[in-house]
């Protein structure tokens, strides 16, 4: 994993508006933080401009402490975790974990793809799950099988852009746990969106609370909580 540095990052579309305005941001290596704000704030902007589907108006972008403005999204090596997880249905756990290795051919030998994905699944609790197919796993293993897909190919970082937001209550409270209990494990380098408060309380190190295009405030769930 590595970390991923905004300095005086500015997006500006069509329209010469600035949705995202001077943000500056240190995301250390193994922390997770949560960008939150109303929808329109500029989250999602951010997050795109971060995978590289958006170019950055002005400002630099650093992943690992490279500059990575005018890198494809192929080259930052940054794991998007969808809202629908983007499984291949046919596919079983294990192919679907292993799919990364596969399409760089010649460069894992069967046995390291068997380790990796063997290793992936333990640090998930899926090796029970490995021969079942995406369709019969419940909503928090289809997304730990996305998980398992980037960490075999040892990705930099985790996007999640309001994973939990089409979920009903319920199942909404157990993914947050899970994905609180896997980020105390894993530590990985996460940038998690979200306009949920509950979310953003309960899941980070680290809280960006955005607004308008401007952060107004980066600190812990805690110290946010006991201001006054
Ligand atoms: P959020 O994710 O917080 O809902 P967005 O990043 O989607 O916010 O949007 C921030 C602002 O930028 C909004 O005013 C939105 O209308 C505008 N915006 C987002 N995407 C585009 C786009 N492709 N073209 C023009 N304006 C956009
Ligand atoms: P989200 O809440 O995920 O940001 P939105 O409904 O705001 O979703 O935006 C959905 C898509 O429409 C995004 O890809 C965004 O870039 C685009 N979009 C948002 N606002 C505008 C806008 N003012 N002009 C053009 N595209 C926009």
């Amino acid at each position: 994993m590595a970390s991923i540095t905004l300095k005086n990052i500015v997006k500006k579309y069509d329209d010469g508006y600035p949705a995202v305005n001077d943000v500056s941001l240190e995301i250390d290596d193994g922390e997770f933080v949560i960008l939150v704000g109303p929808s329109g704030c500029g989250k999602s902007t951010v997050l795109r401009m971060i995978v590289g589907l958006e170019d950055i108006t002005e400002g630099d972008l650093l992943i690992g402490g490279d500059r990575v403005n005018e890198k494809a999204p192929r080259e930052r090596n940054l794991a998007m975790v969808f809202q629908n997880y983007a499984l291949y249905p046919h596919l079983t756990v294990f192919e679907n974990i292993a799919f990364p290795m596969r399409l760089t051919k010649g460069k894992f030998t069967e046995e390291q793809v068997r380790e990796n994905v063997d290793r992936a699944a333990t640090m998930l609790e899926l090796t029970e799950h490995l021969d079942r197919k995406p369709g019969n796993l419940s909503g928090g293993q289809r997304q730990r099988v996305a998980m398992g897909r980037a960490i075999v190919r040892d990705a930099n970082a985790f996007l999640f852009d309001e994973p939990l937001s089409n979920l009903d209550a319920k199942l909404r409270g157990q993914m947050r746990s899970e994905i609180a209990q896997l980020q105390r494990r894993l530590n990985t380098t996460s940038v998690y969106v979200t306009h949920d408060q509950t979310e953003a309380m309960t899941l980070g190190d680290r809280v960006a609370v955005l607004k308008k295009g401007i952060l107004q405030q980066v600190a812990s769930p805690r110290e946010l909580y006991e201001q006054p």
